[in-house]
């Protein structure tokens, strides 16, 4: 088991600037949207007003990579991964656990690591992000861990996803590669999604949330926008607003369509399965 506790006391004895986010944590405002939690979060600025189109992600040195990583960043070897502590943190215990090697942000074959890692890390929940759904370096695989109990125990109603339980990681697997390959996805693109996964009382929880857009209509910084780049945190019910104006404004009816936007309904989700079952299976 991955000992948290210990790691995070030995980094963060080290790296001032990472316990300094740590700290303004405690003091960062919430509220309470309908069934959504609301924080304001000016560290996240960076992740959320991200630029991930080819050419920027291009231009700048990859920030997952050992080689450009902070030099009081230590790590924890965990097979083809390192587990790190996230310095712009969401959780209260919040970890990045990107592949040593930099390869693009897939999830394809690599369920099964996260549910052994989640079940090396107990009351944390282990995430993913997809290349166009949230993640901030989507040339680098990295998956992300939080204490669970910040999140809401289920995602919020209006959206549509899946949950898929197992004794195994190589169940869960498999499992979700039947549900990859039935997902929409754009050209050789991975369909776009948010997973989330847990281990408890023996049995691996897979919550897999399809998505059909990057970002809101509105987002952006200009007048009538909102700085918001909903990931997987967000889609459990933590919504994260790095900006002060859009957390005061925000409400159930922008909540509401930001998720109507980004993620499937039941309904659209059963119509968006459909053609490709035809076509691959019975
Ligand atoms: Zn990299």
């Amino acid at each position: 088991m991955i000992d948290v506790k210990t790691f995070f006391d030995k980094q963060l004895a080290v790296w001032p600037k990472a316990r300094g986010n740590f700290d303004a944590l405690s003091g960062v405002k919430t509220k309470t949207v309908g069934e959504t939690r609301v924080q304001f979060n000016p560290a996240r600025i960076a992740s959320t007003g991200a630029k991930v189109d080819a050419a920027s992600i291009k231009k700048r040195a990859c920030f997952l990579c050992e080689a450009n990583r902070p030099a009081e960043q230590i790590g924890i070897d965990w097979g083809e991964y390192t587990v790190l502590v996230n310095p712009f943190p969401i959780f209260p215990r919040h970890l990045t656990i990107p592949c040593k090697s930099h390869v693009d942000q897939r999830i394809a074959g690599r369920v099964g690591d996260m549910c052994r890692l989640a079940a090396e890390l107990p009351g944390y929940v282990v995430f993913y992000n997809g290349p166009r759904c949230g993640a901030s370096a989507p040339d680098h695989m990295h998956f992300q861990a939080g204490n669970a109990d910040f999140l809401l125990a289920e995602v919020p109603s209006q959206i549509a996803c899946f949950k898929l339980v197992g004794s195994t990681p190589e169940d869960v697997e498999k499992q979700f590669d039947d549900l990859y390959a039935s997902l929409p996805a754009v050209g050789d693109e991975e369909p776009m999604m948010n997973v989330l996964c847990r281990y408890e009382d023996g049995r691996y929880v897979l919550t897999v949330i399809p998505r059909k857009r990057h970002r809101p209509s509105f987002y952006g910084d200009g007048e009538g926008q909102m700085l918001v780049s909903p990931a997987s945190v967000d889609l459990a019910g933590v919504l994260i607003t790095p900006r002060e104006k859009d957390f005061n404004d925000i409400d159930e009816q922008a909540i509401e369509k930001i998720y109507k936007e980004l993620c499937y309904s039941p309904e659209e989700l059963a119509v968006a399965l459909y053609p490709s079952r035809k076509k691959g299976r019975p």
